[in-house]
């Protein structure tokens, strides 16, 4: 058992190899070690090897899923290797030793489709980077839905493609030597995994395709050969790791780049667009405005939040949708309604299409065909009077095409109606799950083996009667199968008895069986497992209904997910007052009354959110905005930024109120953070994101740069700033909102044409600031630092020197560095000196401290607690 193990194993080195003994997946050597330590099992072991023992250690099989999570969360790769014949062939064909064992399967973080350790509403993407002719190409794929995209690509945007995504693994050929690319997969926890150069190869790739599609003449001309090369190096890796079963894919599709919105992973990371900084969802723009109903809505809102378009009829399309929605509320309702109940086909279609599925997935199918025709009913119906609610005729005949591709499996409902009983089990092998009815063969064979428990039943009386023993029961177990059951004072009768043939004796019972019983239970085992093979081959009967169906099926659950995100964004701007935003060609930029979505909902109940305008024209084009710290110019900032995001990716927007010209790019530099994965202190790596903005932006994009700067010394931050500020009007162009605190820039205002100067209105009262979190014209002139560590609770000692040091420092800072250090150097250490600790004033104290415990009764001590209290309150008064 051991050489065999080794022998597996060695074709598996950078893998967890779970070897089948039974009903345990079992571990040797250095992977039991680490898979001990990594899931918190007992270390055991097996044998010894070369004089040493063999550690081990083990999970059940049936506990498995859970297991395996746990390790793929780690980052670990694991290989189910199983017995790959079943014993009784193995002995007829003289085999010796242990049975033949091979793997089935290296399951990898991006490979996963096991229900349970997916997320329900994310994609789980499984990347390949191909190249080719110089060229570069990704390809992506999630095994758990089918859908299967290709993209160019070329080197500086290669991370930000990946950040779009955010799989959860990458595969690249064996020979890519890539340092800063594995540095950001390590920092972005994705799993980087290699695979042969030959897999990337783009001359078979076409070929691979084909076969794959099972379709020889499909023509991938129209694909670069890096294209090519992604898309063959996923199909292979998928390959290497389904080993036994390779999944469904939905027909390869290509994804033009020049389509959707750049947005690099600094910038997503920083607008906290799916996650947030510290990678949850609450908090994150997609949790404030998920109103989807099911999980495919879920997901597809997820990746449109993610890849924001940049073509206008796309997202009018969008829209237009959302708005047909907002319009008709009894549509929206009904709607609604329908999809509630609605379950994840596209993870079902997955499971059926690898053979891990189960008659549950079928019912769940057949349940979602009567959903989508319900579905596809409302929307003909209200297609029929569209005339009254003046749809264009375009959007008409889209709407049209996409009742028709949510009503296209419908041809299947009936034949699973017939076909599936009430209650179904989660195993196919478990069977029941056919109707009565629906099968004679199977119906005959049911019969059968019910009949005979019928005719056992009759036999146990006529045994009884026979032998006038009232406690004989005919019973089953697995050993012995029917038997004749009596107590042990009965035994010598049955003895005695030439028809009874005695099989066993227990302590209290002694067990008989009989011709007949033995004939009987024949017949039964016969029905029952000739009745399971049938109803295992009508399951593969009805999988293979809907897998030949695939394509429709995949396509109307997504044109489902579509209704359900356009009735999201709907039900969304009901119910927080969003706007439809307009799509323009220009340069523009007007919000009006605009909200930051998360904020918004995060405030207590009793504040309301200000909502601010920010109308950049072309002589406004940069806004440089100054204001104290916590007065919400990072909010501002971020606020434009989503709301551009939301309405490129054809939603509604959170503002009365939004005009945009479409935006090429995005760019968010918003406070400081470390990269230490990286090996980059916060300054090197605000300097290297504002190098990526300068370097990349166009007079299409929009750019939030807040306190840019800020991560060195006052006069290197604001020389930087000034020159970044100049270089973003006079080359880049681009909208920009510029948040500082730096007030000396604003002096800019003369010089620099298109920059508008604002502020955060504050307003000081009875010694006081107060935030009005309004945005108006002008400059700020202070910061309020201090104010805002006072708000924070610094010691008050603290604040009085920094009080002190700040007043010197605008005395003097404005004849430079050199004299605002030596003024610092003037001031006595402890100018202010702490206040002497006040002597204990109150009552309850001074009672407290003339106090001896020990003499006091308990009731005394009862009657002093009494006063205590009463001492409090008074003084409280
Ligand atoms: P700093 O300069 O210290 O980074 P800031 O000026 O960027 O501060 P924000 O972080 O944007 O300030 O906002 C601080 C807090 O003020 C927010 O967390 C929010 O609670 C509140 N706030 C910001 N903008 C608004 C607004 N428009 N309406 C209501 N509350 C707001």
């Amino acid at each position: 058992m051991m050489a065999q193990y080794l022998a597996v194993k060695a074709d598996y080195q950078h893998a967890l190899l779970f070897y089948r003994m039974g009903d345990f997946y079992e571990m040797f050597f250095h992977d039991a070690e680490e898979a001990a330590s990594a899931l918190n099992l007992t270390l055991t072991k097996r044998g010894q090897l070369d004089g040493k023992d063999i550690p081990m250690c083990g999970v059940p099989v049936h506990a498995m899923d859970n297991y395996l999570a746990r390790l793929i969360r780690q980052g670990y790769k694991v290989a189910i290797c199983e017995q790959s014949e079943d014993p009784e062939s193995f002995k007829k064909r003289g085999g010796k030793g242990p049975l033949p064992r091979a793997v089935v399967r290296l399951v990898t973080a991006g490979t996963l489709n096991e229900d349970g350790l997916l997320a329900p509403n994310q994609n789980n993407y499984l990347v390949a980077i191909g190249q080719a002719a110089g060229m570069m190409a990704i390809a992506w794929a999630d095994m758990s839905t089918g859908l299967f995209q290709v993209q160019a690509s070329m080197r500086d945007n290669l991370e930000a493609q990946i950040a779009r995504l955010s799989p959860s693994e990458v595969a690249v050929s064996q020979t890519t030597n890539d340092e800063a690319l594995e540095l950001f997969l390590k920092a972005s926890s994705i799993t980087l995994s290699r695979t042969d150069d030959a897999d990337f190869d783009s001359q078979d790739a076409s070929e691979k395709l084909r076969r794959f599609y099972g379709d020889i003449a499909h023509d991938f001309s129209h694909l670069t050969r890096a294209m090519l090369s992604a898309a063959g190096g996923l199909l292979s890796y998928l390959e290497k790791t389904q080993i036994s079963t390779m999944p469904r894919l939905s027909p390869l599709q290509l994804v033009h780049d020049d389509g959707l919105m750049e947005i690099d992973p600094a910038t997503r990371r920083s607008l906290e667009l799916t996650r947030t900084m510290t990678n949850e969802r609450k908090g994150s723009l997609l949790a404030a405005i998920d109103m989807t109903q099911t999980a495919s809505g879920g997901r597809l809102l997820a990746m449109r939040i993610s890849s924001p378009v940049t073509n206008r009829a796309v997202i009018e399309r969008r829209l237009d949708l959302a708005q047909s929605f907002l319009e008709t509320e009894i549509m929206r309702d009904e709607i609604v309604q329908h999809l509630k109940p609605l379950g994840d086909s596209e993870r079902c279609l997955a499971r059926l299409s690898i053979g891990r599925g189960g008659p549950r997935d079928l019912v769940l199918l057949l349940k979602s065909f009567l959903i989508a025709r319900d579905i596809a009913l409302v929307l003909k119906r209200q297609l029929a009077g569209a005339s009254t609610l003046g749809f264009s005729h375009d959007f008409i005949s889209y709407l049209s095409a996409l009742a028709d591709a949510i009503a296209a499996p419908v041809s299947l409902i009936e034949p699973l109606q017939a076909a599936l009983a009430d209650e179904v089990p989660l195993l196919a092998r478990d069977g029941g799950f056919i109707a009565k009815g629906y099968n004679a063969k199977l119906d005959e064979l049911r019969g059968l083996r019910d009949e005979s428990r019928r005719l056992i039943a009759g036999l146990q009386a006529q045994y009884s009667e026979k032998t006038g023993i009232q406690s004989l029961k005919i019973n089953h177990n697995n050993v012995l199968g029917y038997h004749i059951d009596v107590r042990a004072n009965h035994a010598e009768m049955m003895m005695n008895d030439g028809a009874f043939i005695h099989r066993q004796t227990t302590a209290q019972t002694v067990r008989f069986t009989t011709t007949e019983l033995a004939e009987l239970e024949r017949d039964i085992s016969s029905a029952g497992d000739k009745a399971n093979a049938l109803e295992l081959s009508l399951f593969a009967d009805l999988t293979k209904l809907i897998t030949d169906a695939a394509d429709v099926i995949a396509q109307s659950s997504q044109s489902l997910a579509e209704i359900d995100v356009a009735i999201s964004t709907a039900l969304c701007a009901i119910r927080y007052h969003y706007c439809r935003p307009q799509l323009r060609d220009d340069t523009s930029f007007t919000i009006t009354a605009g909200r930051h979505p998360v904020v918004e909902q995060s405030l207590p109940a009793d504040t309301s959110f200000m909502a601010n305008d920010c109308q950049m024209s072309d002589e406004k084009r940069l806004w440089l905005l100054t204001g104290p710290n916590m007065a919400g110019k990072s909010t501002f900032l971020r606020q434009n930024a989503l709301i551009a995001i939301l309405a490129q990716a054809g939603l509604y927007v959170p503002a009365d109120d939004a005009q945009i010209g479409i935006i090429d790019k995005c760019f968010s530099r918003v406070g400081a953070s470390d990269d230490l994965a990286r090996g980059q202190s916060t300054f090197m790596v605000e300097m290297v994101e504002t190098a990526t903005i300068l370097n990349r932006a166009t007079a299409k994009s929009l750019v939030i740069l807040d306190e840019i700067g800020r991560g060195t010394s006052t006069y290197d931050g604001l020389a930087i700033a000034h020159a970044c500020l100049e270089y973003l009007h006079d080359t880049n162009g681009a909208r920009t909102l510029f948040a500082t605190h730096y007030h000396e820039l604003t002096a800019l205002e003369d010089r620099l044409t298109h920059l508008y100067s604002c502020a955060m209105l504050t307003k000081e009262w009875q010694n006081d600031i107060i935030f009005l979190h309004q945005v108006g014209a002008g400059a700020a002139n202070r910061s309020y630092g201090v104010h805002v560590a006072k708000l924070a609770g610094l010691p008050q000692l603290v604040l009085q020197r920094a009080q002190s040091i700040l007043e010197r420092l605008e005395e003097t800072g404005h004849k430079g560095q050199k004299s605002a250090a030596s003024t610092l150097d003037n001031l006595p250490l402890f100018t202010a000196q702490p206040p002497a600790r006040p002597a204990s004033t109150h009552p309850a104290i001074a009672k407290l401290q003339s106090l001896r415990p020990d003499d006091l009764s308990a009731r005394e001590a009862l009657d002093l607690l009494y006063d205590l209290t009463e001492l409090v309150a008074k003084e409280d008064e």
